[in-house]
C-alpha cells in the first residue's frame, strides 16, 4: 500500500481507501510499490474470471484492432453474438445493451411502463438498484435518496420475503415488481425462493412484469449463471451489468421474447451501449460461464462458507457462490482495513458485514490463504 500522499482533483464521492493499484493478475492485485494483495473484492463482483483473464483479453485486443465503435443505427457481430448467447442462456429473450447497472435499471423502469401502460413500481425495502435518479428512486435506502429528493414518483416499497407487505404494495397502477435475488448492497440478504414465487404469482395476476436485478449475482457469480435458475422463478425482464465484461463497462436488459415487441424505435437508446470491445469480451466471458466452472464456484463456496461459519467472530454467513455476506461481532472497516495491512482486500455490505466476491476463478489454495487471514484478523 502507497503512504498517505495528496491524490488528484476528483469529486469525493468515494471513501476511497488510500491505495493505488497498477496490474492485476488472476485473483491478485498489485500497488504502485509493487505489494500484492489478493482480492477477494474482485471490482465488487466485477472481474469474474479474474484480472487479465486470457479469453475477455485477447477478443478485446482483437476487437480493438478492428472496430471500437460504429453507432446503434447499425449493426457489430460482436453485440449480435452477445444477444445470441444471453438469449439462449435465458432461453429466449431479447437484448438492450448500455454500459452500467444503474442505466440497464432505468431501461428496465421505461421498459415496464411502456410495455403495461402503467407507470407504478413495486420494489424493495433495503435494495439496491443504482445512484442515476429512476435507479435511486426504486433504492429502498432513505440514506442514500434523501438528498436528492424528489424523485421518481410511484414507487411504494415493500419488505423482501414477506409476501403479505408485497402483496399489500402491488396494484391496478403496478408495472412491475422489481427485486434483487440476492440484495448485495444491502447486506447479502437473500430471497427465499417462496417469496419469488409469490412475486411471478403477484405480476401474474395483476398483469405486471417481474424484473430480477441480476447486476450483481448474475453471470455466474452465485453458482449458475443467472440467481433466478436456483430460486425456480423465471423473470419477465433481467438487468446484467458487473460481471458481463469481466471489468469493461457493459449493462444488459434482458427481456422474455414473448413481452419483446414492446419497445419500438425512438424508445430507447445509448451511443456507447452494445460497443463492439466490450460486447466482445463479454462473449468469451459468456462462454467461459459454463457448466464446469459454476461446479467449481459451488464446491468452493460451499467449503469456504463452512470455514467462515467456523471463524470466532462469526455471527452468520449469508449469500451464495462467491456472493458471501459475513456478519461479524464486530465493526467491518476495521477488519477490512487489518486485511489489507496483511495483503488482503475485503469489501463490506453494512456496518458488521463482509462482502466477499472473489474472483470465480480463485483457486483452493488463494481461499486457504484468505482464510487464514481473515482467521489472524477475526480471532
Ligand atoms: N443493481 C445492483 C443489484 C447493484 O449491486 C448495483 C451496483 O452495485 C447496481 C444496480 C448499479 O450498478 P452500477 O454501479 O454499474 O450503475
Amino acid at each position: 500500500m502507497s503512504t498517505t500522499t495528496t491524490h488528484a482533483p476528483l469529486l469525493e464521492t468515494y471513501a476511497r481507501t488510500d491505495a493505488t493499484f497498477v496490474r492485476g493478475d488472476g485473483a491478485w492485485l498489485e500497488d504502485a510499490g509493487g505489494r500484492r494483495y489478493l482480492d477477494l473484492v474482485g471490482g465488487i463482483a466485477v472481474v469474474g474470471l479474474g484480472h487479465l483473464h486470457p479469453a475477455p483479453l485477447a477478443a478485446a485486443h482483437e476487437q480493438l484492432d478492428k472496430l471500437w465503435h460504429v453507432s446503434n443505427l447499425f449493426w457489430t457481430e460482436p453485440m449480435e453474438r452477445l444477444a445470441a448467447l444471453l438469449s439462449e442462456r435465458f432461453g429466449g429473450a431479447h437484448a438492450f445493451f448500455c454500459n452500467s447497472g444503474a442505466e440497464s435499471i432505468e431501461a428496465a423502469i421505461k421498459f415496464a411502463r411502456k410495455a403495461t401502460g402503467r407507470s407504478g413500481i413495486v420494489a424493495l425495502e433495503n435494495s439496491f438498484h443504482g445512484r442515476t435518479l429512476g435507479a435511486l428512486s426504486v433504492t429502498g435506502q432513505p440514506t442514500k435518496r434523501v438528498a436528492f429528493e424528489p424523485l421518481v414518483p410511484g414507487v411504494t416499497f415493500a419488505n423482501l420475503n414477506d409476501s403479505a407487505s408485497l402483496a399489500a404494495a402491488v396494484g391496478d397502477d403496478t408495472a412491475c415488481i422489481l427485486i434483487e435475488p440476492i440484495q448485495g448492497e444491502g447486506g447479502i440478504h437473500p430471497a427465499r425462493p417462496e417469496f419469488l414465487s409469490r412475486a411471478r404469482d403477484l405480476a401474474d395476476e395483476c398483469g405486471a412484469l417481474l424484473v430480477l436485478d441480476e447486476v450483481q449475482t448474475g453471470v455466474g457469480r452465485t453458482g449458475s449463471f443467472f440467481a433466478w435458475e436456483q430460486l425456480g422463478t423465471r423473470p419477465d425482464v433481467v438487468t446484467l451489468a458487473k460481471g458481463l465484461a469481466n471489468g469493461l463497462p457493459i449493462g444488459a436488459l434482458l427481456v422474455a421474447d414473448d413481452h419483446a415487441a414492446a419497445f419500438e424505435p425512438g424508445d430507447h437508446a445509448s451511443t456507447f451501449g452494445g460497443n463492439p470491445v466490450a460486447c466482445a469480451a463479454a462473449c468469451t466471458v459468456v462462454e467461459t460461464v459454463d457448466g464446469a466452472l459454476l461446479a467449481e464456484v459451488q464446491r468452493k463456496s460451499a467449503e469456504l462458507t463452512r470455514r467462515l461459519e467456523r471463524l470466532p467472530a462469526t455471527v452468520e454467513v449469508r449469500g451464495c457462490g462467491f456472493l458471501l455476506g459475513l456478519e461479524i461481532d464486530r465493526i467491518a472497516s476495521d477488519a477490512i482495513a487489518e486485511c489489507l495491512d496483511r495483503g488482503l482486500l475485503v469489501g463490506s455490505a453494512g456496518e458488521r458485514v463482509l462482502r466477499i466476491t472473489p474472483p470465480l476463478t480463485i483457486t483452493d489454495d488463494e481461499l486457504s490463504g484468505a482464510l487464514a487471514t481473515l482467521e489472524e484478523v477475526l480471532s
